[in-house]
């Protein structure tokens, strides 16, 4: 068998962490398969190394910045081997240039474009272990690129698919996925199964525990993933196109508090503004989510919608720049909010849900800034402060906890 396990910064935080991941890997190579081990910076280090960054320049280059986030990577990634040999097994690490992993060329948000498998083939039939840094790519420019954070989800899964693995094992710090981060709400219950479609949202909307490539990609190639906890042995959550058990209405709540809101107060009421708008946000490679538009008054109209917090500066300059060609009277800006969204494809034969979940808010006294919806979401935009207690009282409301 070919099997693909990813282990995560907590999973190879230290020496003792990194000793345990080599030994659990070892167990699957002496039992006779092939065994690819992709790995995240230690700990915390990719926040460590963009702090230094910054220290140094308030705004650094986004290249100069993938140059020194791939260094986290190719440390844990040598000091794996080290670790495997140690105890007498045959390993080697592999950085995104050495495998090769073509990627696009947008520095800290690359997409993975093809995966040289040679290399690789060649190692595990020299009867290696493979470790490879999550998280990098090399762009046509022969430069490093970054994932996007959380991306060493989506190495393991793309490895899985252009090596057609058995199995992708992901290792974290948790069980498995919940029916909301365990960290925030004590009563998240672990979920045996989980469909594609579903863990897409959950890990869209907020919830880490699955970088959102890494599934989107693992339902596109039918890779199914195992999420599992690198300390114990528990089983984990299984993700796959279908599952056995009966849909429920709502299968998990998730927050997201990389959220900005931005308003353009009195637009012009004619066609094409809100186009010049969003299409200066586009260039500038801002990605727009929730969007309201206010019936136009007077001839004018206002626009809100929000955007990831760390591009807030690049939305505003963007906007700035257009705001006469827009007309618009004021731009303002509000960072301190957080989506909370429930997710669940038994929502779709069921009105109602949205309405419930207004309640719950309502009887928390929470106030709800923005709403959008698809069929298996419902998302709305809150005061940050009140994110806890959100989800907290949505996940008790539609019933969630054991
Ligand atoms: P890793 O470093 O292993 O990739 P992450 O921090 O990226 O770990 O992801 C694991 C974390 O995701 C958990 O510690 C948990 O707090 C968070 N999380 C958010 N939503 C969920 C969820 N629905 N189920 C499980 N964990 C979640
Ligand atoms: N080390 C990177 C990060 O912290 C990638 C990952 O952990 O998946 O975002
Ligand atoms: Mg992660």
């Amino acid at each position: 068998m070919l099997i693909v396990k990813k282990f995560g910064g907590t999973s190879v935080a230290d020496k003792e962490r990194i000793m345990n991941v080599a030994k659990r890997c070892i167990r699957d190579y002496q039992a006779g398969n092939d065994v690819i081990v992709v790995l995240s910076a230690m700990g915390k280090q990719t926040d460590v190394l963009i702090d230094m960054a910054k220290d140094i320049n308030p705004n650094p280059g986004r290249r100069e910045l993938d140059m020194l986030l791939t260094t986290g990577e190719q440390t844990s990634v040598a000091l794996m081997a080290m670790a495997m040999d140690v105890l007498g097994v045959p390993a080697v690490s592999l950085n995104a240039f050495q495998v090769a992993m073509h990627t696009t060329s947008a520095y800290g948000n690359a997409r993975l474009k093809r995966i040289d498998t040679e290399r690789i083939r060649h190692e595990l039939d020299s009867r290696k272990i493979v470790i490879v840094t999550g998280f990098q790519g090399v762009n046509k420019y022969d430069d490093f690129t970054t994932l996007g954070r959380g991306g060493s989800d989506t190495t393991a899964v793309a490895l899985a698919a252009a090596l057609h693995a058995d199995k992708c094992e992901i290792y974290t710090d948790v069980d498995g996925v919940y029916t909301a981060d365990p960290r925030i709400v004590k009563k998240a219950r672990k979920m045996k199964e989980i469909t594609y479609d579903e863990m897409l949202d959950l890990a869209t909307l907020g919830a880490g525990v699955l970088h959102n490539r890494s599934v989107e990609l693992a339902k596109k190639y039918g890779v199914q993933l195992v999420v599992r906890s690198s300390l114990n042995e528990e089983e984990g959550t299984i993700v796959k196109e279908d599952v056995k058990v009966e849909r429920m209405l709502v299968s998990g709540v998730a927050a997201d508090k990389n959220v900005t809101r931005i308003s353009v107060v009195g637009l012009q009421d004619k066609p094409g503004m809100a186009f010049r708008m969003f299409d200066a946000l586009a260039k500038a490679n801002i990605n727009v989510d929730m969007i309201l538009q206010s019936i136009g008054r007077d001839n004018s109209k206002d626009i809100s919608f929000t955007i990831p917090r760390d591009m807030t500066d690049d939305a505003l300059k963007a906007l700035e720049d257009k705001k006469d060609v827009l007309g618009a009277q004021e731009i303002k800006c509000k960072t301190n909010v957080a989506k909370v969204s429930i997710v669940g494809a038994g929502m779709m034969s069921n009105p109602g849900v949205a309405a419930k979940m207004f309640e719950c808010l309502y009887n928390s006294n929470i106030n709800i800034n923005m709403i959008s919806t698809s069929e298996i979401r419902v998302t709305v935009l809150i005061d940050e402060a009140d994110v806890e207690k959100a989800m907290n009282a949505v996940h008790d409301s539609f019933g969630l906890e054991d």
